[in-house]
């Protein structure tokens, strides 16, 4: 198919400005971009977007999302599409993503090898890469006490997996501290030195937030400084936004200064989101926090929407440990700074069951767009949408996506900045935003008009190291 965007403003990383250009795409590529008069050749175009007034955008890319688990008992039969079992990236492509990485915090929800399976016989809604998660692998070669380290024979085992994962083109290691506060510095400097080469990427969510976060951040950097992996830092925001932002930004400032190519991630909201079963809610971490239990909301059936006291916590974090809960526990203003920050992209941390979870992934980047760029001018619109497309393509080494130019790969979106909003709450975690008019994903048009009209046009993308 031939389709033709014109009178669309499109982001110049470069100059940080928007230009007014027209682009054609053909079998899934870039063919032109220009302002001039278009080729001959190209002029017998079968469709024409007619984008006056609206960004183009090339497709954003989550950096960091939690991918669903693929099987039948997901299926939630409420879902406007029946019987379908792609729930996370389904929102993520009506929010304007067109590439998606799955596999971090440690977590894989699924093999890599069933994942990319799945993908590559059915399509998904958006492109999908993979880390390959570190608390997974615990749990593959039988560690059940997440208060311990794992033994030699245990870290062996892991690293065996790990070679054994590398011909599906992971991204890298991910790692679930937090998760699993036994895991030890050395556990994971020795699963790190098995990827091959230094090109592969490091990410991790940090050990312990609030006032833990500066520690936590100097571990990771010490990781990467040690082993010369570039070190990707999970949600910064939701580590450090309880008064340390800055020096956690400082202290990752100075490291970059010294070589140390360390970068984070972060979500516009003020509260986080996790199984309250997790080792997050150890015992002390209401005092870290400096809040008590009614922070926590409850998201699922029959406590949905219900803020807890401490008996309610205690009974439900015993009786429904799998239950995603927010946390509403983080200073926005330190979120705003994170984001800010030249290092930091935006991604989502997507987390839903069913369709249970955090607004997050269904509105964090019209989020950023709408509340951060057009209501309170905290960032440009330029330098926003780099966080969502060129930066994380860089680090990811898409070379082909993140920048629209001849030869990309066509994922683009189409939106309408005054028009934008997020509209996911956390009463209705999965309500799509507004102001996205097209999603194009590898040529093709997949939403239109807040619609999604094909759900399978993203594949499986293997780290191109
Ligand atoms: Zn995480």
């Amino acid at each position: 198919m031939t389709l033709k965007i014109i009178n669309g403003s499109i982001p110049n990383f470069n100059t940080m400005a928007l230009e007014k250009k027209d682009i054609i795409i053909q079998n899934g590529k870039i063919v032109w971009v220009g302002s001039d008069e278009v080729p001959p050749v190209l002029k017998d175009t079968v469709e024409t977007i007619d984008a006056k007034g609206k960004i183009v955008s090339p497709g954003f890319i989550d950096i960091h999302m939690h991918e669903e688990t693929f099987d039948t008992e997901s299926v939630n039969p409420l879902n406007t599409l029946k019987a379908d079992d792609y729930f996370a990236s389904y929102y993520e492509l009506k929010m304007g993503v067109t590439t998606c990485v799955a596999g971090n915090c440690g977590n894989n929800r699924q093999s890599v090898s069933e994942f990319k399976a799945k993908i590559e016989r059915e399509g998904a809604p958006v492109n999908y890469m993979t880390f390959l998660g570190h608390n997974y692998l615990r749990q593959a070669v039988g560690i059940e006490d997440r208060y311990r380290a794992a033994n030699s024979q245990e870290i062996g085992k892991m690293q065996t997996l790990i070679q054994e994962n590398l011909r599906h083109g992971i991204v890298g290691l991910s790692f679930g501290i937090e998760y699993s506060p036994g895991i030890a510095f050395d556990e994971m400097v020795a699963l790190a030195n098995t990827l091959p080469d230094k090109a592969y990427l490091l990410s991790a969510h940090f050990r312990k937030d609030a006032d833990g976060a500066v520690d936590s951040i100097e571990e990771l950097i010490k990781l990467s400084r040690l082993t010369g992996y570039p070190m990707q830092i999970s949600h910064i925001g939701s580590c450090s936004a309880y008064g340390s932002m800055k020096a956690s930004l400082d202290l990752i400032e100075r490291n970059r200064q010294d070589g140390v190519d360390v970068m984070a991630d972060c979500y516009p909201y003020d509260a986080f989101a996790t199984y309250i079963g997790s080792a997050v809610f150890d015992e002390g971490c209401f005092e870290r926090w400096n809040r008590d239990h009614t922070a926590i909301l409850l998201t699922e059936d029959p406590y949905k929407n219900i803020r807890c006291d401490e008996a309610l916590f205690n009974r439900v974090r015993a009786s429904h440990p799998n239950m995603i809960v927010a946390a509403f526990v983080m200073n926005e203003a330190e979120v705003i700074e994170a984001i800010k920050a030249p290092f930091v992209f935006v991604g989502s941390d997507s987390l839903y069951k069913r369709d249970q979870g955090h607004p997050r992934g269904a509105g964090t980047f019209p989020r950023v767009l709408s509340k951060y760029v057009r209501a309170s001018h905290a960032l440009d619109l330029v330098p926003a949408l780099w966080k969502m497309t060129a930066g994380p393509a860089e680090r990811l080494k898409l070379k082909n996506k993140g920048v629209i130019e001849i030869g990309k790969d066509a994922d683009l979106v189409i939106f309408d900045l005054d028009q934008m909003d997020d509209l996911a709450t956390f009463s209705e975690p999965t309500l799509a935003p507004k102001g996205i008019e097209y999603v194009i994903i590898n040529g093709e048009i997949a939403v239109k008009a807040n619609t999604v009209l094909k759900n399978r046009l993203g594949q499986y993308v293997p780290y191109n190291k």
